[in-house]
């Protein structure tokens, strides 16, 4: 008896390696935990604050209101997500699932666009980035929403895993398609670009952002969309009640609070991607991108992208192999110091053996 729908079957469960006592520059957080006073503080409104026997508020008013004022929009532009992976599953929800409606993307990119439309059941074009800038080809995309039933086209800005930004041309071309645009920018503190100010003229654009990343709060799963109020409503309809733990609500509260101490570590980190980036140039052994982002996008010339990764892992740096190249996040100065050494030693080890 087929008790699941059939094309599950071909699907993989998402995991994530986990090694401890490794440097883990694999998944773009943050690389330092939250400051301790912001732990302990945390601890003590949980303790004082929240019943956990409740259900925590289904609308987290306090949290949105402080959202908007972060973003610069009214209230009800803002509908949360737990995690921005869960709104990028609610917009395909809302666009595209029973009606036949495709969602279209761009790869190399973030993978959930295409994993959460296969697990919906959702078509999902799949187009590629130009081979040399990763720059997108806008007839190409025009071809594919004029033929294929496009409803949704998603893009992360700046992009992952090649950390590059969109010229803003291209996005008003791709504003101008008859689809809607969702611009993923979950690194927009690390790139200081944002969309939020065209959807004052774009009411078929959402904006994606995450308190994962340069708001360290990887582990409470808090996302949030911007977007006309027509549109957060309709986010709101098909968001779980009680989708952002009361504990979670709290965390991104507090971090907004104390977001001039989060996000002053930014530039340091920004400095240390640029040092990494440099030593792997020097090595002569890579191809890499400029980043807007808070990691690096790296294409060995002699070996393939797993070899290189799997060689890192062994000594104990976690980077990811992807899209035919290194994604490799800004880690803590010792963390990059000892990705450096374990790259040299890889490097002098392959050219000695190539002399072999
Ligand atoms: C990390 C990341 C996310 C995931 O964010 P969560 O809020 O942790 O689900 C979304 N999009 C991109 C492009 C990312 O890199």
């Amino acid at each position: 008896m087929d008790l699941f729908r059939p094309e599950l079957e071909a699907l993989a469960a998402y995991h994530t390696p986990q090694v401890p006592g490794a440097d883990k520059l694999n998944e773009n957080e943050w690389p330092e935990d939250l400051p301790d006073g912001f732990k302990q503080k945390l601890a003590h409104l949980l303790t004082v604050q929240i019943p956990g026997n409740r259900y925590p508020p289904s609308a987290p008013d306090s949290l949105r209101n402080r959202i908007a004022e972060y973003c610069g929009v009214n209230p009800e532009m803002v509908s949360f997500g737990n995690g921005s992976d869960e709104l990028i599953r609610s917009v395909i929800m809302a666009t595209c699932l029973g009606n036949g409606g495709t969602v279209l993307t761009v790869e190399p990119t973030f993978s959930m666009y295409r994993i959460l439309s296969q697990t919906l059941g959702v078509p999902c074009v799949v187009l590629e980035r130009n081979e040399e800038d990763f720059s997108l080809d806008l007839d190409q995309i025009r071809r594919a929403v004029a033929s294929a039933g496009v409803r949704v086209l998603f893009l992360a800005n700046p992009n992952s895993p090649t950390g590059t930004l969109l010229d803003e041309e291209v996005l008003l071309a791709l504003l101008a398609l008859p689809v809607l645009v969702v611009l993923d920018e979950a690194y927009h503190e690390f790139s200081g670009y944002s969309a939020v100010p065209l959807l004052a003229k774009y009411p078929n654009l959402i904006v994606l952002r995450t308190f994962s990343k340069a708001f360290r709060l990887a582990s409470f799963r808090v996302g949030y969309a911007i977007a006309r109020p027509e549109a957060a409503l309709t986010l709101e309809k098909v968001r779980l009640p009680y989708n952002l733990s009361a504990l979670s609500q709290l965390a991104a509260t507090l971090a907004l609070e104390h977001k001039q101490e989060l996000l002053a570590g930014i530039p340091a980190l920004l400095d240390q991607r640029d040092r990494v980036a440099r030593a792997l140039a020097d090595t002569g052994q890579f191809r890499l991108w400029p980043s807007a982002t808070n990691f690096i996008y790296a294409r060995p010339f002699s070996r393939s992208s797993e070899d290189v990764r799997l060689a890192l892992a062994e000594r104990g740096t976690l980077v990811r192999a992807t899209g035919g190249g290194l994604r490799i996040s800004a880690g803590t100065p010792t963390q990059n110091d000892r990705l450096l050494a374990h790259l040299r030693e890889l490097f002098r080890l392959g050219s000695a053996l190539a002399e072999v």
